[in-house]
């Protein structure tokens, strides 16, 4: 390669100035030699934060009841990632997967309890099965509050920290997913909040995250279930066209994302918040006037 190459002697030395590679250094050194656990990371939403994590310089221990799935996720992400088995709904997972991570790493900066199921899709509350709440309540709420215990243990010696967990929209509007979800996501936000006031005085951050519907593994099986007979490509754009923001669509990404920003420096104030990644749905409801006479 020449200078002759690239045209003008100003473009050559903007190529390769070092302003440019500090530049292209910062966009991408967010979360450099922080350790997370995330959990869920087998697919969606955990999936792609693990991704981005580790494109941000972090090491990332990936938790998640998946073996194949998760063990193969992490070679493909290389040697910043490590796949760990774990139940969330069992406390000692948890409290494990959290010492492996201090183990392997010597500490842990951020924890994001993100697995969590659909529920029993029982259309009316007359026709909730109890037992199947408390499953749903297992893995969406309780596992969260046991994730939220153990980063705290590890967090409060140190006097930092960032707990993050997957809430939901449902956990904002009523109507948009049955009564044991819509419950366990509402309750997410709560011990986030609880968190966040009792360990502010460790230095440790507590936000969640509430997406809009995704195109998952989860949101597809669900719909699938209610809608038997359409294809899957079907259900993905029927998902998709849930959103309301023109000309976008909501991705696990754009909540990988975010999950950055609340994860970084960038948020090295925000704490006991709601960050909501819906295009402007949950702010969207319009009054449907009656046509005049
Ligand atoms: P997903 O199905 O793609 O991923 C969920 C992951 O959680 C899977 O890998 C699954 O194996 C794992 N998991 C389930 N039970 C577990 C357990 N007991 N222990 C450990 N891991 C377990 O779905 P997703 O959309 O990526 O879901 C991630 C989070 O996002 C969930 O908390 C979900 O409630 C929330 N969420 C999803 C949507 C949506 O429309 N998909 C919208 C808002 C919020």
């Amino acid at each position: 390669i020449t200078r002759s190459s690239f045209g003008t002697k100003d473009a050559f030395q903007r190529l390769f100035s070092t302003s440019h590679l500090q530049r292209d250094k910062q966009l991408y050194s967010r979360l450099a030699g922080k350790v997370a656990v995330i959990t869920g990371a087998a697919s969606g939403v955990g999936k792609a934060t693990a991704t981005e994590f580790i494109r941000q310089g972090a090491h990332v221990i990936l938790a998640d009841i998946q073996h194949d799935a998760g063990q193969a996720i992490a070679v493909g992400l290389g040697p910043n990632a490590t796949f760990a088995f774990c139940d969330v709904t069992k406390e000692s997972d948890i409290s494990t997967t959290i010492s492996l991570a201090v183990k392997t790493y010597g500490h842990v900066d951020i924890v994001y309890n993100n697995a969590g199921i659909a529920g029993s899709l029982t259309p009316s509350v007359t026709e909730l099965n109890i037992e199947d709440f408390d499953k749903v309540m297992a893995v969406n709420v309780r596992s969260v509050v046991t994730g939220i215990k153990h980063a705290a243990k590890v967090m409060i010696p140190r006097k930092t920290g960032c707990i993050l967990c997957t809430a939901s929209v449902t956990g904002i509007l009523g109507g948009m997913a049955p009564i044991d979800y819509t419950v366990s996501k509402t309750a997410v936000v709560g011990a986030v909040r609880a968190a966040a006031a009792e360990l502010c005085k460790y230095g440790i951050r507590v936000n969640c995250i509430s997406p809009h519907a995704l195109p998952t593994a989860f949101g597809v099986k669900a719909m699938m279930q209610v809608l038997p007979g359409v294809t899957e490509e079907r259900v993905v754009e029927m998902i998709y066209a849930t959103g309301e923001l023109e000309g976008a669509r909501c991705e696990p990404e754009d909540v990988a994302k975010a999950a950055v920003f609340l994860a970084s420096d960038d948020a090295k104030y925000i704490s006991g918040h709601n960050l909501v990644v819906d295009g402007g749905f949950t702010v969207n409801k319009k009054f449907d006037f009656p046509p005049p006479q």
